[in-house]
């Protein structure tokens, strides 16, 4: 091969051995150009095309893996479960009821905290989903405590977007319906820590609830967005005192006072109150003079898994029956 540098011209000789032939081919530099670049625009739509096609099926499949995803899949295994924590009479120790609290018990054994999953399922549209679930188990769980004792009652934590979303009552009154348990031992508990957009409309939905014999319990009271108005304009059953007034009640004496406030105020409004997240003997001591009724917290138990729950609700039984009648569990 020459290169006829004046030209710019390629050029290939080929002479044979055998006869008397000889070839040469001369090309000018810039058809050859030319041809390159006609072979490369379709070579680089090719290209493009497949690197497009690539991009798209590497996004779905890491959409397939993403958390959303893990979502997925873990309703579809049932992998969403409910713990149980007790809710007591603050006076005599013994177990009025439970709240219901979910926990992700993945395939390895390892449980998640609701923290980590409750705001994803809730901003990527999986709570409502992922509440039915947890209730049926509930319900299947409880069935036999429910039906056994008609005062024992299963407080079932539903965010605010679902509580107003269509058919919300409906599908839970079938859902208890079907479980054949009372609607009176069910409690709704709807926390006001996020504003509550629609006051009328969730007003509305309060008093369906309340006349198909549900109760409603307003949760985190004293931490969210409630005037004192609001509260009342709900027209929910129960207020659940956040653990924050519990953790201050012994040490901060302007806590003692919100807390015979709200106490007063639920008087009025006929609603019972419960205190939450109580851990020593000094804060149980502290709600009962402050009027409260009720509470729940790790010192009677955190929140168990059904058998250990079911255990406990057992050994109180057989521990009250056990006592003389009148006897105080916890003085
Ligand atoms: P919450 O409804 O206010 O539930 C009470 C939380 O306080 C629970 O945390 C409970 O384990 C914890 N707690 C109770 N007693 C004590 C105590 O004595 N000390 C301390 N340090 N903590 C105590 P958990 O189970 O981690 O749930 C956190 C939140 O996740 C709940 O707060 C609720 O807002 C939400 N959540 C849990 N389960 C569900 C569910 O099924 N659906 C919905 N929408 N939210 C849920
Ligand atoms: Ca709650
Ligand atoms: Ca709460």
């Amino acid at each position: 091969m020459s290169t006829d540098l004046g030209e710019v011209q390629i050029s290939f000789d080929r002479s044979s051995t055998r006869l008397p032939l000889h070839a040469t081919v001369r090309l000018e530099q810039a058809v050859l150009s030319s041809w390159n670049s006609e072979a490369y625009w379709p070579a680089l739509a090719v290209a493009l095309g497949l690197g497009a096609l690539f991009g798209i099926l590497l996004a779905r499949s890491r959409r397939m893996e993403g958390p959303v995803a893990d979502l997925d899949r873990a309703l579809a295994a049932g992998e969403f479960t409910p713990y149980y924590q007790p809710i007591f009479d603050l006076r005599t120790g013994q177990i009025t009821g439970c709240e219901v609290l979910a926990r992700w018990v993945r395939r390895d054994g390892v449980v998640v905290p609701p923290m980590n999953f409750i705001p994803l399922a809730e901003s990527s549209g999986r709570i409502e989903a992922m509440t039915w679930q947890i209730l049926r188990s509930a319900l299947s769980d409880l069935e036999v405590v429910l039906r056994a004792d008609k005062s024992f009652k299963m407080s079932v934590n539903v965010v605010p977007k679902h509580l107003l979303s269509a058919g919300f009552v409906e599908t839970l009154r079938r859902t208890v319906l079907a479980a054949r348990i009372s609607a009176r031992q069910i409690v709704v508990e709807v926390t006001e820590r996020d504003e509550l957009d629609d006051l009328d409309r969730a007003a509305t939905i309060v008093a369906e609830l309340r006349d198909h014999g549900f109760r409603v319990a307003i949760d985190d009271v004293g931490v969210g967005h409630s005037g004192l108005s609001r509260l009342k304009g709900l027209g929910a059953n129960t207020i659940k005192i956040d653990k924050f007034f519990v953790d201050t009640i012994t040490v901060d004496a302007s806590t003692t006072t919100i807390v015979e406030m709200l106490v007063a105020l639920a008087k009025d409004f006929r609603m019972t109150v419960v205190a939450e997240g109580i851990e020593t003997e000094e804060q149980r001591r502290a709600l009962i003079a402050s009027g409260v009724e009720e509470g729940q917290g790790y010192l009677v138990a955190a929140p168990l898994p059904f058998a250990k729950f079911s255990e406990l609700v057992e050994s109180h039984r057989h521990s009250a029956s056990a006592a003389p009648a009148g006897d105080v569990l916890v003085a």
